[in-house]
């Protein structure tokens, strides 16, 4: 179940399955409490779609804040509507070496890393092993669902991690519903490949027009790479029909903001190593 919460200003929706995890914070937050105008109003946490810098820095602060994370323990990506999945390794620096964030999932056991996930209609999708504390994030948009990119999270789980399928938990966020987003002929073509497409792909009443859900969609993808069904927890919110709480793309006509998912693996009182390298925390001087 999706339960609505407030800190300060911000409304945000955790989920019940991942809140019983105290090893883990998390929100799917509204796009209210910001301080951003118009079009970007409020809580709008993205420099690139138009809106004013320091408005943008200020509703950071204001999350930041809220739910005593410092700044710079979030991570967002460029989020680029592919597959590609960034494994941050628990210590050491993260970025990659090409230096770019174009990724679309996170996978880390780091702790005080709150993994992001920017979102105006795409799917956020948070997937956790409870018992190795491992937790993902993955932005999962009408391109990325049809490469199946929740399938290929869950599969790194049991190829890198040996989780077991009964210990992953996964909680699928605010998304546009099937209410909402029709995709043309073309683009429907990789969603009929996809194993019971049935369940999240109908013909529109308009020709040549599918509806497709695609939280549904991701769910399948779970579901089908054997994580028991009763560990997904899925928000019936549409962001389109819940223009009121969230930043549509598609309902704003393309310019608009973007609302903060993110997830994170507490840490024990921020106390910050500085490590040279690769170099573990563990082998430096103790004193
Ligand atoms: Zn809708």
């Amino acid at each position: 179940m999706f339960h609505k919460h407030k800190k300060h200003s911000i409304q945000y929706y955790e989920s019940s399955y991942l809140s019983g995890c105290d090893f883990l914070t998390h929100a799917f937050c509204t796009r209210l409490g910001g301080v951003s105008k118009e079009d970007y109003k409020s809580l709008n946490i993205s420099f690139k779609e138009g809106d004013m810098e320091d408005r943008v820095l200020q509703n950071w602060y204001r999350l930041a804040m809220a739910f005593a994370i410092p700044v710079d323990y979030f991570l967002t990506l460029n989020q680029v509507h592919g597959d590609d999945i960034l494994v941050i390794k628990p210590y050491g620096n993260y970025l990659p070496e090409e230096g770019t964030l174009n990724y679309d999932a996170i996978v880390t056991t780091r702790e005080n890393l709150a993994i992001c996930i920017k979102t105006a209609d795409c799917v956020p999708v948070f997937i956790v092993d409870r018992v190795k504390k491992i937790i993902a994030a993955v932005h999962a948009g009408w391109k990325s669902t049809a490469l199946e990119i929740s399938a290929k999270v869950t599969s790194l789980f049991f190829e890198k991690y040996r989780s077991s399928e009964k210990n992953l938990l996964a909680a699928i966020g605010p998304a546009i519903g099937q209410c909402c987003f029709e995709i043309d002929e073309k683009e429907a073509k990789p969603f009929q490949k996809q194993k019971d497409h049935e369940a999240f792909l109908l013909p529109s009443e308009r020709k040549d027009k599918w509806i497709v859900d695609l939280a549904e969609s991701n769910r399948r993808q779970i579901i089908n790479s054997g994580i028991p069904e009763e560990n997904i927890d899925i928000s019936n919110l549409c962001t389109s029909c819940r223009h009121d709480l969230f930043f549509s793309y598609r309902r704003s006509g393309g310019v608009t903001g973007r609302q903060l998912n993110f997830i994170m693996i507490k840490g024990e009182a921020p106390c910050r190593v500085l490590t040279i390298g690769d170099e573990h925390p563990h082998f430096q001087k103790k004193h």
